[in-house]
């Protein structure tokens, strides 16, 4: 298994060609560069809980894209609402990093689930969340029910040219009248001989406005709600299909974010993934890995954030001293990085068991939970100490101050989480009969 992830990483690097981009240097990179040793430093690639050097050197190798394709652009996509996902998604294609736990036979490297989260890891260094999230909603939110129920045909036509970054996918959950309870979504998809008829909408819906297909949730039938509904890949190219509006947000602004609207829309019906009646199954089982995705994506934004919190207070002075030096400060921003740590140790606690195939809903919303919450504390106690710097739009702190305020809200409010949490621990009342 090392032998042939050492392989494939290491044509991933080879397959990955650097392009010279000039001196492009941007606002919040002059204000808040890092010169120091990263607060990450002690990851090693030695007698690490979940990554080898195939983890480390496929990190690097998207570190590279990230410093070069990504990062360069971030402001103009950031002031533009949007960023492009064809062009950058193509990039990632083509270095393999769409699919690292993808079935080889459709394009991915067929590794474990601990390569997708150092995936996530690396992609925090971007400098906002937006694309990430993006990237996220492309490799393990719209698309693990599909890898593992989805048909031959099926996967060919949508998994494949997404694992390449042909395709942009995207996730259609939420809708206007339902977010936390998936279970009452309106959007219906009737059977009339081999096809559906589609008609209702979705809400917040990330890459809505780029995607070529969707991987929707709707009730296919009457029956009980959590029986009643399929998963179904949707062509949004499809007579119908109409996107209403992008949605303007305090943060991700770099992502586009659609209301969708469907109208008599007809899809064979061979495009259901797995068994119809299952769609509520397999989606919770996809929330999985996008919680833990998230909580990894989380991670280095927030090591890169407390560093350069710590750089910016070490050259400002206050009062003749550095604002770094008064203890208030340098205490905060220890307390702060022993979370990160402590929320680190519990995704790779998890990840582990993941990949060895156990049920890990109850630690997965545990780390998402306190991810959500650790990241409102941080961006809001760091931002503090850049004083009025903190508060302009030219440095990653204010940035990250907006962009994560939704881990708390996406992908399962903190209330869901508890409420989860409280399932496990046998705490929650009984429902009245
Ligand atoms: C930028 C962005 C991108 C998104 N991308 C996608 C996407 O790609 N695809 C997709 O399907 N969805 C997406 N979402 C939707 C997201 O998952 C929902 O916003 C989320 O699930 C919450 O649903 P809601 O907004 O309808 O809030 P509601 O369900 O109305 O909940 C409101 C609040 O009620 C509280 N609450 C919830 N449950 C409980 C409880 N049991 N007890 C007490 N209080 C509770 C929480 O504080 C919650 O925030 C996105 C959202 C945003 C903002």
């Amino acid at each position: 298994m090392a032998v042939r992830a050492a392989g494939q990483i290491a044509g991933i690097c080879h397959l990955y060609r650097s392009s010279s981009l000039g001196g492009f240097r941007t606002l919040s990179q002059n204000v808040s560069s890092s010169k120091h040793t990263p607060s990450n430093a002690p990851e090693t690639t030695v007698d690490h809980l979940i990554y080898t050097p195939e983890h480390f050197a496929l990190k690097e190798s998207i570190k590279k894209i990230i410093d070069q394709e990504i990062n360069p652009h971030v402001d103009q996509w950031e002031a533009e609402g949007k960023f492009p996902a064809h062009r950058i998604f193509k990039i990632l294609g083509n270095a393999g990093i769409l699919g690292v736990n993808k079935p080889v036979e459709y394009g991915g490297l067929g590794l474990d689930f601990s390569y997708s989260v150092a995936v996530s890891e690396e992609l925090g260094n971007i400098r906002c969340g937006g694309i990430p999230m993006a990237i996220g909603v492309q490799t393990d939110m719209a698309t693990p029910a599909l890898a593992r129920f989805g048909s031959h045909e099926l996967k060919t036509e949508f998994l494949l040219p997404s694992i390449l970054g042909d395709k942009v996918a995207c996730l259609g959950v939420s809708e206007v009248g339902a977010g936390s309870d998936v279970s009452s979504i309106m959007t219906k998809a009737v059977r009339q001989g081999d096809e559906y008829v589609i008609n209702g909408g979705k809400m917040w819906t990330t890459n809505g406005t780029q995607a070529d297909w969707m991987c929707l949730l709707a009730n296919t039938s009457d029956g009980p709600p959590h029986r009643n509904k399929s998963l179904i890949c949707l062509p949004m190219d499809l007579p119908g299909v109409h996107i209403a509006r992008q949605i303007d947000k305090m943060g991700m602004r770099s992502s586009d974010t659609a209301e969708v609207f469907f109208d008599d829309v007809r899809v064979p019906s061979k495009n259901v993934i797995g068994k119809e009646g299952m769609g509520f199954t397999y989606q919770m089982l996809q929330f999985q890995e996008e919680r833990l995705w998230a909580v990894a994506n989380t991670l280095t934004t927030m090591d890169i954030v407390i560093q350069e919190t710590i750089d910016y207070t070490r050259q400002r002075k206050i009062f003749k001293m550095p604002v770094l030096h008064h203890q208030t400060v340098h205490f905060r921003l220890a307390e702060l990085q022993t979370e990160v740590e402590l929320l680190r140790s519990l995704l790779h606690r998890a990840t582990a068991l993941f990949i060895k195939g156990n049920d890990v809903t109850k630690l997965a919303s545990m780390a998402k939970l306190k991810a959500g919450r650790l990241a409102r504390e941080l961006g809001d106690s760091c931002l503090q100490y850049w004083g009025g710097m903190g508060f302009t739009n030219d440095v990653l702190v204010s940035r990250f101050y907006r962009d994560s305020r939704l881990i708390s809200i996406g992908g399962g409010a903190d209330e869901v989480m508890l409420g989860i949490i409280c399932k496990y621990m046998d705490t929650l009342p009984n429902p009245p009969r």
